[in-house]
């Protein structure tokens, strides 16, 4: 699965490799659901780790919830587990230990901006020292080094809420919002190694950061206990990062499960007001997911997103350039 580097030019092209991206198949929305939660099962149980809420949430009236989703959403749900069901399955790779566990939450605004928007679907453009700063703050999220991040939200949205999905809550409500960060087993078999940042590993100060991840929060957890002792490291360190995984966790799982879809993105992603607010603009995840070369997810007037804002800020004074959003052509396409 090569990367394909360069940035989409539109919304139908996608960023990476076009193998496994979903397409329609109206009608197939229950047998494609039951199939996907079928093999995600198997996985899982082949011999892996999978937590006891997760299987009880299979069978659950969440399931039932999902298929009738997918059933309203018809005929836009993802075939991707008929396609991928005849594709070989990466070989889990040496290297998956390394994977940092929690890859793929955002934990800060920094994170947010950058990982997500600049380093996952280059959004825009910074210059190289800002871009690298702004990377350095996301590490101390504890969130991963930026090379599995993004690898992790780029496999989402290639293999979205399929069997293959890092966190789809067709696998069930806590699987997406948390419990696949434990499950790095079940990770690596839905999506092999990093393989999908190549414009991001040959960057040496990527790879540093690879490499020293853990080295960089511990730093600074050591540097607010001796500024601050015992409570800088509870508000500093635990209390910001519990809060904000949560947060951004819902992005995950509830904006695939509540809220609306304005857009035909043939997958679960919804628009979900509230984790918007909460999250400073990731909750308008169907509009993301249906531009995911777009620096602005909230695309109303009304749908608050102050990442977009930052950006703009960025743009007007000159930092932030080659900053994509759809045009008008680019939404009617898309529109229901
Ligand atoms: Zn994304
Ligand atoms: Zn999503």
């Amino acid at each position: 699965m090569a990367l394909i580097a360069s940035p989409p030019s539109n919304p139908k092209q996608h960023q990476f490799s076009p193998l496994h991206r979903a397409t329609r198949l109206p009608g197939q929305a229950e047998l494609v659901l039951s199939r996907a939660m079928s093999n995600t099962s198997m996985v899982l149980n082949s011999g892996h780790y999978i937590s006891m809420s997760n299987k009880l949430l299979l069978n659950t009236k969440f399931s039932t919830h999902l298929r009738k989703n997918a059933n309203r959403t018809d005929p836009h749900i993802t075939s991707a587990a008929l396609v991928e069901a005849a594709e070989p399955k990466p070989k889990p790779e040496a290297a998956k230990f390394r994977r940092i566990l929690l890859s793929d939450v955002v934990v800060n605004h920094q994170r947010r901006v950058f990982f997500g928007r600049n380093l996952s679907h280059r959004s825009f453009k910074v210059p190289k020292w800002l871009e690298y700063f702004f990377a350095y703050c996301g590490v101390q999220a504890l969130q991963g080094s930026p090379i599995d991040w993004v690898s992790t939200h780029r496999y989402h949205h290639q293999f979205v809420d399929s069997e293959r999905d890092p966190h789809s809550p067709t696998a069930g409500f806590w699987f997406s919002h948390m419990s696949w960060i434990f499950d790095t087993t079940s990770l690596n078999e839905r999506c092999g190694g990093p393989n999908n940042v190549g414009d991001l590993q040959k960057q040496p100060f990527y790879r540093f950061l690879e490499k020293t991840y853990i080295i960089h929060p511990i730093a600074l957890g050591a540097l607010l206990y001796g500024l601050g002792g015992f409570p800088f490291l509870v508000w500093g360190m635990g209390v910001r990062v519990v809060w904000v995984y949560h947060i951004t966790w819902l992005v995950n799982s509830a904006c695939h499960v509540w809220g609306k879809q304005p857009w035909k993105t043939g997958d679960l992603s919804r628009n979900n007001w509230l984790v918007a607010l909460l999250s400073f603009g990731e909750g308008w995840h169907n509009n993301h997911h249906a531009f995911e070369y777009s620096a602005r997810h909230g695309l109303e007037w009304w749908e608050l997103d102050l990442t977009w804002y930052v950006v703009k800020f960025l743009q007007a004074i000159g930092f932030a350039t080659d900053v994509k959003v759809p045009t008008e052509v680019q939404k009617q396409r898309m529109a229901i």
